[in-house]
C-alpha cells in the first residue's frame, strides 16, 4: 500500500504546534497537525497570560480576531500571609492600548482559533488522534504511529510539540524522565463571576484586566506562586509548586487550592463565584540547564517538550509558539535543501539561539537549583515582610524608636542578619 506522506507532521496543537503548523501551510508544506483531544484545547492548561508580542509575529494584529478575556492594564505582586497582604502594583494607561502588552485567555477557546488558523492556511488537523511513538528508518525518524487502526503517517520531518513528558522526545532518546526537583505541578480553578463585579472588585474599565501573583500562603512556603487573573466573565485562580517539595510536604494540590480561596484576601476576590473548572498539569522549570536535545535525524522538539519556560517571568506560550515558528522555518528550509538529517535540522538549535528564548533561560540557569534549596524565601520572607508593616502602620502608643527596635529584633528573630546577606547574595547571582 502506498504510504501517505507529509512533508511535516506537528504532533499537539497546543500554541507551539500550532504555531509551527501554522508556519508550515503559509509556506505551502504539506502538514499534519495531530491532537490527542477531541478539539485543540480541550485538555491544555494555562494560568493564563498570553504575551502579545510573540502572538503578533504569528497573526498581525490577532487582538481584533482572537478569543481573547481581557488586555492586562495591571500587575500585581502580592506577598500573602494568613490575614495579610503586601501588594507592588503597576498600572499603565499604556497597556490599554494597541498592540496591548498581553491578554488573559482561555485555552480552549484560544488554542481551538490558533489551530483553526493553521487549518484556513492548509494544515491538516487530525483530533482524537494519540500519537503512540515515533516510525524510524537507518535510524532516521520519518513518520509517527497513531493510535488507529492503519495509523502510520510518514513525513520528511516530525516536530514534537506534545508537552511536558514529551512521549516523542522520550521515545527518540532526547528527553529522561523530568526530576521531581525540576517540575512544577500547578492546579487551577475557573470561576464564573458576572463581568461587573469582575470590573468593580479589581478596578477596571471595560475590557481592561489585573493579573496577581502571589508568593508565600498561596503555596504554604513550598518554592512556586499562586495567580488569580481577570477574565471577561471568570477569574483563573491556582498555584503550582516544585514536585518534589509537595512530596516532601504531602500537602495536597486541592487541600492547597482551597486554603488559598479561603484566605480573607482571596475570599472577597470570588465571594459569589462558581467554579466551573478544575484543572492540573505539570511545568517544566528545570530551565537552560535541562533543556534537552533539541533535534535529531527527521525529528525536531518545541515548547514544553522541549523544556522552554521561563519560569521566574512566567512565561511558557510566548517560547512554546516562537519555538514552533523556529522549528517550522527550519523545516522549511529543510524541505528547499531536500535534506531533513540532523545536519540540516541544526539550524534550529542556532535560531533558538539567537533568540531571546536561550538568552533567557541562559541568564537564569542558576535560578531553579537557588531557589529549590532556599525555600524560606517563599515562606519566611512574605510573613516577615507583613510583620514588620503591620508593625510599622499600627498606632499604639509606642514610639518611633521602639517601633523600630521591634521590627529590627523582630526581623533578626525570623531570619539572622548573615542568612539574609547570603539570600540577597544568592538572589542576585540567580537573576542577575
Ligand atoms: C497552571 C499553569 C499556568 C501557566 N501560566 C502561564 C501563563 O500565564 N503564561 C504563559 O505564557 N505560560 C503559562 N504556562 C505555561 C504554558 O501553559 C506552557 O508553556 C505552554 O502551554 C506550552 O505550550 P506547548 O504547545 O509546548 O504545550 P501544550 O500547551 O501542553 O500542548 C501540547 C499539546 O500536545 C497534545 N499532545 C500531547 N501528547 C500527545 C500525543 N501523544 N499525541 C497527540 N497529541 C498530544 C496535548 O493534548 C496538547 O494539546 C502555565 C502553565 C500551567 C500549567
Amino acid at each position: 500500500m502506498e504510504e501517505e506522506k507529509f512533508d511535516a507532521i506537528v504532533v499537539g496543537a497546543g500554541p507551539a504546534g500550532a504555531a509551527a503548523a501554522l508556519t508550515l501551510a503559509r509556506a505551502g508544506l504539506e502538514v499534519a497537525l495531530i491532537e490527542r483531544g477531541s478539539y485543540p484545547g480541550a485538555k491544555n492548561v494555562m494560568g493564563g497570560i498570553l504575551y502579545g508580542h510573540h502572538m503578533e509575529q504569528l497573526v498581525e494584529r490577532f487582538w481584533e480576531k482572537a478569543p481573547l478575556e481581557r488586555h492586562i492594564s495591571e500587575r500585581r505582586f502580592w506577598l500573602l500571609d494568613g490575614d495579610s497582604v503586601t501588594s507592588l502594583a503597576y498600572k499603565s494607561q499604556r497597556f490599554c492600548a494597541e498592540p496591548y502588552n498581553a491578554f488573559t485567555v482561555l485555552r480552549a477557546k484560544f488554542d481551538r482559533w490558533l489551530a483553526g488558523k493553521a487549518e484556513e492556511a492548509g494544515a491538516l488537523l487530525l483530533c482524537d488522534t494519540v500519537v503512540t511513538d515515533v516510525i524510524r528508518r537507518d535510524g532516521k525518524v520519518v513518520g509517527i504511529r497513531t493510535g488507529q487502526e492503519d495509523g502510520d503517517l510518514y513525513a520528511g520531518v516530525v516536530i514534537a510539540a506534545d508537552g511536558v513528558n514529551s512521549l516523542l522526545a522520550k521515545a527518540t532518546g532526547l528527553h529522561a524522565e523530568l526530576p521531581a526537583d525540576r517540575v512544577a505541578l500547578a492546579v487551577k480553578e475557573i470561576i464564573a463571576l458576572p463581568r461587573e463585579k469582575i470590573e468593580d472588585r479589581f478596578a477596571l474599565d471595560g475590557n481592561e484586566g489585573t493579573a496577581i501573583e502571589v508568593f508565600g500562603e498561596a503555596t504554604a512556603g513550598m518554592f512556586g506562586t499562586g495567580f488569580i487573573y481577570t477574565n471577561g466573565e471568570s477569574l483563573s485562580l491556582g498555584l503550582g509548586a516544585v514536585l518534589s517539595d509537595f512530596v516532601k510536604t504531602g500537602l495536597k494540590p486541592y487541600d492547597l487550592i482551597e486554603r488559598f480561596k479561603a484566605n480573607p484576601m482571596v475570599r472577597r476576590l470570588i465571594a459569589g463565584g462558581e467554579s466551573k473548572e478544575y484543572m492540573a498539569h505539570l511545568i517544566p522549570e528545570g530551565g537552560y540547564d535541562h533543556v534537552p536535545p533539541l533535534y535529531t535525524d527527521g525529528l525536531m522538539v518545541a515548547g514544553d517538550a522541549a523544556g522552554l519556560v521561563n519560569s521566574v517571568h512566567i512565561e511558557g506560550s510566548n517560547l512554546a509558539m516562537t519555538s514552533g515558528r523556529l522549528a517550522a522555518e527550519t523545516a522549511i528550509e529543510a524541505k528547499e535543501k531536500g535534506d531533513f538529517s540532523a545536519a540540516t535540522l541544526a539550524g534550529y538549535q542556532r535560531r533558538l539561539e539567537e533568540s531571546f528564548i536561550m538568552a533567557d533561560l541562559k541568564k537564569y540557569r542558576r535560578a531553579p537549583a537557588f531557589f529549590e534549596s532556599h525555600p524560606d524565601l517563599f515562606g519566611s520572607y512574605p510573613e516577615m515582610v507583613n510583620a514588620a508593616l503591620s508593625e510599622l502602620i499600627t498606632v499604639d502608643g509606642l514610639t518611633k524608636a521602639e517601633k523600630q527596635k521591634r521590627i529590627l529584633e523582630m526581623v533578626a528573630r525570623s531570619r539572622p542578619i548573615w542568612n539574609m546577606a547570603g539570600d540577597l547574595a544568592g538572589i542576585w547571582r540567580a537573576l542577575a
